[in-house]
């Protein structure tokens, strides 16, 4: 035991005056705590000093040289001249430092330890004042909104699920939908009420037993044992009301929140990916047009993933000079005599274990990752080369190549097809760039300014599947292009229905009669191909009846016979 005798204070010390409020906060803190009496070097400790270090005493006379041997021999340096720049600062100023301290299972630790100089009378200083905070234990609580977060989510969860190998229930994660916005109109300290008052009226319409957690970002959390998916919906259709509670003075804030929901043991059996999927969950919500829940489905995920590692190989793929990609060329012909006048390009892209994959697998992901705009130069630098190549047999041959809007978006676009076209010496009246419209065009200026300089050097443009998706009709009054090709859905029912006949025989002489010519794309079988030619005056035909995608040496093979 030891015999240390506790040193005495003294009745007027700086130290006696503060023992009550010292000890009110050190019993809601969990950093150590110390004062030093700067006349008599007396320390007040808090008593976690006791507890973690073996301390005799909250009261002692030489509180550098007790707590040095518990910090990190590299690190003594650093603790000292903190203290002797404290002993010699002015009132008002503070002295940080972060060192390593060791913890209670024998490893070093960071903390942080912050002092500040206390004044007594005459603006003399009498104390100072210092909290030694660990760095390493994760906070619990979330300071906005009071809830606890997401390392206790976790071992909470984890404990339910230990708690009986029966356990079933939800996971559910609640996101707000573009609360970024609100904190940005209304401030921060508006944000932090606002998101305040959210977790309350969400807490309030829970059932008792349910706590609500608060994770990362402006999501919460939280675990409904034995819940079916229809309690779920209800508990979120009262969170979807309470959300509508929150205003603001001028009544103009609109505030929703999304859900995503997975179910133990059925969905997976650890917290860990019980989480994740519900986070998937949420983010499929929100793609839904927000404000709504979503259970987890495993094929939308398992499909996402093969997008992810599709976008993976491919982005490899591009760096090594998209090697795995390849063109193929299908036959455009003259409708009025079936003659060959040229070919579009079609990319394909070998997968990991060989197999081919077609364009629309893969095409949408190129252009939202914009990595169409690498592939795209990739692509019109190899059609024409092939171009080039297939010009020596025939020196008309038409090479039209396809261009997403996103290509035509960047700057660099331009300079690019002059270039290539120089440095080839191919003549560019002999390409056509087809336009696959996969967003709506806001800027018509913009793609008219862009396609006017792709005229002026001579390379003619198209109008991709027309009269489908974002190309419709109204295209035809904004848009300046010379050559219209009209999708396979307008051709496939012509041999049965007299509607589709009609239909397609006045697109072509809509087109027409606005000066356009027309391609009809996906003639399978003659009796098509001789509607489009005797009845319609169709100009170009496209499709399996004259040929199929092939690669560069199987299309000149065929076309040289
Ligand atoms: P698209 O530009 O309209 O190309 C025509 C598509 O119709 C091609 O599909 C072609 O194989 C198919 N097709 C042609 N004739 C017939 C037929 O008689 N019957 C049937 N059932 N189909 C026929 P593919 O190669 O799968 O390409 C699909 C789409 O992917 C293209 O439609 C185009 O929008 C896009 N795409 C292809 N290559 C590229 C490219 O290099 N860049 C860009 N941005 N998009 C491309
Ligand atoms: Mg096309
Ligand atoms: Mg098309």
């Amino acid at each position: 035991m030891d015999t240390k005798a506790t040193p005495y204070i003294g009745e007027n010390s700086p130290l006696n005056r503060i023992t009550t409020y010292f000890n009110a906060l050190q019993s809601s803190a969990e950093e150590y705590l110390f004062v030093i009496d700067l006349e008599t070097e007396m320390a007040l400790l808090s008593d976690n000093f006791i507890r973690d270090f073996n301390f005799s005493s909250n009261v002692v006379d030489d509180f550098d040289n007790l707590v040095e041997p518990f910090i990190h021999y590299e690190d003594r340096e650093i603790f000292e001249d903190a203290l002797n720049a404290i002993r010699s600062a002015n009132a008002e100023e503070t002295v940080d430092c972060e060192f390593r301290l060791l913890s209670k299972d024998g490893e070093h630790g960071w903390v942080r330890m912050s002092m500040a100089i206390g004044m007594g009378e005459f603006e003399r200083p009498e104390f100072l004042s210092g909290v030694i905070a660990r760095m390493d234990i994760p906070v619990k609580a979330d300071n906005i909104t009071g809830l606890l977060k997401r390392n206790v989510f976790y071992a909470a969860l984890q404990q339910e699920l230990e708690s009986d190998p029966r356990a079933h229930g939800a996971v559910v994660v609640i996101g707000l939908d573009n609360f970024h916005v609100i904190t940005e109109t209304y401030g921060h300290r508006f944000g932090d009420t606002a998101l305040r008052q959210i977790a309350q009226n969400i807490t309030n319409v829970l059932p008792p037993d349910i706590k609500l957690y608060k994770l990362d970002g402006y999501m919460f959390g939280m675990f409904m044992p034995y819940a079916m998916p229809e309690e779920v919906e209800i508990i979120f259709s009262s969170v979807q009301l309470c959300m509508r509670e929150i205003r603001n003075v001028d009544d103009t804030i609109y505030c929703t929140a999304s859900a995503g929901a997975t179910f133990y043991p059925d969905d997976a059996k650890d917290v860990i990916t019980l989480a994740r999927y519900s986070e998937v969950a949420l983010e499929l919500a929100r793609k839904r047009g927000r404000d709504q829940i979503c259970f987890f489905e495993k094929e939308e995920y398992d499909r996402w993933r093969y997008d992810i590692g599709m976008q993976n190989l491919m982005q490899n793929s591009i760096a090594r000079g998209c090697e795995d990609f390849f063109l193929c060329y299908q036959p455009q012909v003259d409708a009025k005599d079936g003659r060959l006048v040229g070919a579009e390009a079609l990319l394909r892209w070998y997968d990991q274990d060989g197999s081919i994959v077609a364009p629309m697998q893969f095409i949408p992901m190129l252009e939202k990752s914009r990595m169409i705009i690498p592939v795209g130069h990739w692509i019109i630098e190899n059609a024409v080369i092939t171009a080039k190549k297939f010009q020596e047999f025939m020196p008309n041959f038409q090479m039209s190549v396809n261009i997403s809007l996103y290509q035509l978006e960047e700057r660099m676009f331009y300079p690019f097809v002059e270039d290539c076209v120089r440095r080839h010496a191919i003549d560019p009246t002999t390409l056509t760039f087809e336009l696959t419209e996969s967003h709506q065009i806001y800027d018509w200026d913009f793609v008219n300014k862009q396609f006017g300089e792709f005229h002026d050097l001579g390379i003619k443009i198209a109008m991709d599947d027309f009269g489908t998706g974002y190309s419709t009709i109204g295209f035809l009054k904004n848009f300046n292009c010379d050559l219209i090709k009209i999708d396979r859905m307008f051709v496939e029912n012509i041999l049965k229905s007299e509607y589709d006949r009609k239909l397609i025989k006045h697109m072509i002489m809509l087109c027409h009669a606005v000066g356009m010519e027309v391609c009809v794309e996906g003639i399978e079988q003659e009796g098509e191909y001789l509607y489009l030619r005797d009845e319609c005056g169709a100009d170009q035909i496209q499709g399996f009846f004259f040929g199929y995608p092939e690669t560069e040496d199987v299309f000149l093979e065929r076309f040289k016979k």
